[in-house]
């Protein structure tokens, strides 16, 4: 369990976390969304101990304050996979479990390898895999030491947006099956929404609401309205379809939820598939 009370990262003049507050519960999965600069990574390096944070972070019951980086026990996941590229697939795996025998090391890794899929691939070197692979592998080694919190930044936005919706479905179930209490920072909603047990909506440094998905799409703050946007879904039909385009026809009357106090609003359409 980790959690955080009144935690501030600040660069100079610049307030880039304000007094966040949040407990992510053991094996759960936290989302935190929210448009690039509004704090994400800030949030997660003060965590990680890569930034100067005040206010209180504890782990398991216990602060935070003045353990260096390397004894904190928090997994790190980045949006590039930062491998060692002379290494191979298994010795990146094993890089936090030094120390450990060499049979225990050995099953750990398999272990892990089963976990992400890469049965098989472990003499690989790194440099022959792809961006999905890479963050497998990246996950993998993580994971490999135990860490009592896994922060992960942006894992899957440097890859292509198919890939990215097979990969998120996975992430979940891998972080499921490995127990991980997590924070997932990304400002994809889908993604989020997918993976997380919980979503934090983060603006402009602060953390707006946290709840389940399904809670924050029946019940959003204002704020949390104006950047999530209504998520109902219409049924469309197709009246002429070509190669490049798609013309359908929505319904003539649409009932949105919530107040507006206007004549006018904007519509945002997304086609979710066919029928
Ligand atoms: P996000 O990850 O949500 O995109 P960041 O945490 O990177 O947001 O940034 C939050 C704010 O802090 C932004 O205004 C950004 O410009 C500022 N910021 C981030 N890193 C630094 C830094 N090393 N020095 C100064 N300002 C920074
Ligand atoms: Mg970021």
């Amino acid at each position: 369990m980790i959690s955080l009370e009144n935690v501030t990262v600040t660069y100079g003049d610049t307030v880039a976390v304000d007094n966040v507050s949040l407990t992510v519960q053991t094996g759960e999965i936290l989302a935190l969304l929210g448009p690039s600069g509004c704090g994400k990574s800030s949030l997660l390096r003060g965590i990680a101990g890569l930034e100067p944070a005040s206010g209180i972070i504890e782990v398991d019951g216990r602060s935070l304050a003045g353990v260096p980086v390397h004894r904190r026990n928090v997994g790190m996941v980045f949006q590039d996979a930062q491998l060692f590229t002379h290494r191979t697939v298994v010795g990146n795996i094993a890089y936090g479990l030094k120390g450990q025998s060499k049979t225990k090391i050995r099953a750990r890794v398999d272990e892990l390898l089963e976990l992400v899929g890469l049965v098989g691939m472990g003499e690989r070197p790194v440099t022959t895999l792809s961006g999905g692979q890479a963050q497998r592998v990246a996950l993998a080694r993580s994971l490999a030491p135990r860490p009592s919190v896994l922060l992960l930044d942006e894992p899957l936005s440097a890859l292509d947006r198919v890939l990215r919706e097979r990969l998120s479905n996975d992430l979940r179930s891998i972080l499921t099956a490995a127990g991980a209490t997590a924070i997932y920072v990304t400002h994809d909603h889908d993604e989020a929404f997918t993976v997380a047990d919980r979503v934090g909506i983060m603006s402009e440094g602060k953390l707006e609401q946290v709840d389940t998905p399904a809670e924050l799409l029946a019940h959003p703050t204002p704020e949390v309205t104006g950047f999530l946007g209504s998520n109902q879904v219409i049924e469309a039909r197709v009246i002429e379809s070509s190669d490049f385009e798609t013309v359908v026809s929505l319904p003539q009357k649409l009932a949105i939820p919530g107040a507006i106090q206007s004549d006018s609003v904007r519509l945002r359409i997304k086609a979710l598939g066919q029928n």
